[in-house]
């Protein structure tokens, strides 16, 4: 298996589909039936899902409101998101759990590590909510936080875009796509892959990133399936091993198999 435990990280706007606002119920059950695909491979699956399809904090801010409130509200949007993603995955009779950042005690079980790690062993997927539960973070800063917390194998960033560019493709014809990009690179070229503070805890957790078309059916299980889709971000040297930590027996299995998206090793 090319993964043991992978980070999914979808973004709140993705799931709008072709809507201003909201939730396209099509599309999430796109979503929820990619996941329900990668989780019949054995892969452990964890979910981030953002809240920017209903709510973003720093939108307050131009309203005159306060930012922290509207970051609170932000949160609250993930859990919305959430929760429509576990009765999607429901429906296709996976099971889930959703564990917040913020207590909901009705709706959803608190975050704790082991009892996320503990589901994901039981094969169910977990969806973290609430990203952090803390202000000035995103969901992005919340996958790349719980995806070394749960010692997952990499973050798999769902996006409409294919992966990372030298330019915007969809407002430069000329840019051309990464197959594989250095964390160093990546901030040297002042690329946009994630907001800095997540970014930066991926880099120095050495927690590979690869991002991807999440819109084309099929490329999740693909993935699985060890299939050099996207870009992949890592950290360069001997096929992205030389990390400040050891190399957990998952991470050693799934970096040979992306050697294909890896340069030529010295
Ligand atoms: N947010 C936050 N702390 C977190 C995660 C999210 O304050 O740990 C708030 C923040 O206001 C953010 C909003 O929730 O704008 C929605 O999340 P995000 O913008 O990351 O969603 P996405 O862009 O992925 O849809």
């Amino acid at each position: 298996m090319t993964y043991q435990r992978i980070l999914l990280k979808l973004s709140g706007e993705a799931l709008m589909g072709e809507q201003q606002y909201g939730i396209d119920p099509e599309r999430l059950m796109q979503y929820a039936s990619e996941i329900k695909a990668a989780v019949a491979t054995g892969v452990q699956v964890a979910v981030v899902i953002g809240g920017g399809n209903i709510y973003r904090g720093v939108e307050s801010v131009a309203f005159g409101l306060d930012r922290v409130q509207g970051d609170y509200m932000g949160m609250l949007a993930t859990v919305i998101n959430s929760m429509a993603l576990q009765s999607a995955l429901e429906k296709l009779d996976v099971s889930t759990r959703l564990l917040s950042g913020l207590t909901i005690q009705r709706v959803c079980e608190p975050y704790i590590r082991r009892r996320a790690v503990r589901h994901l062993e039981k094969g169910r997927v977990v969806i973290f909510g609430a990203g952090i539960g803390s202000p000035y973070f995103t969901t992005d800063s919340a996958a790349s936080l719980r995806a070394i917390e749960i010692e997952a194998d990499v973050v798999l960033k769902g996006t409409r875009v294919d992966g990372i560019y030298t330019a915007d493709p969809e407002k430069d014809p000329t840019a051309t796509k990464y197959e594989n990009i250095t964390f160093d690179e990546v901030i040297e070229k002042n690329l946009n892959v994630m907001d800095m503070t997540a970014f930066t805890l991926c880099k120095e957790n050495n927690l590979p990133i690869i991002v991807f078309d999440m819109n084309t059916q099929g490329n999740l299980g693909r993935l699985m399936d060890g299939e050099a889709l996207g870009t992949l971000v890592h950290m360069g040297g001997a096929a992205g091993r030389s990390t400040k930590k050891p190399v957990s027996d998952a991470a050693a299995t799934l970096l040979p198999n992306l050697v294909g998206k890896l340069p030529e090793q010295a």
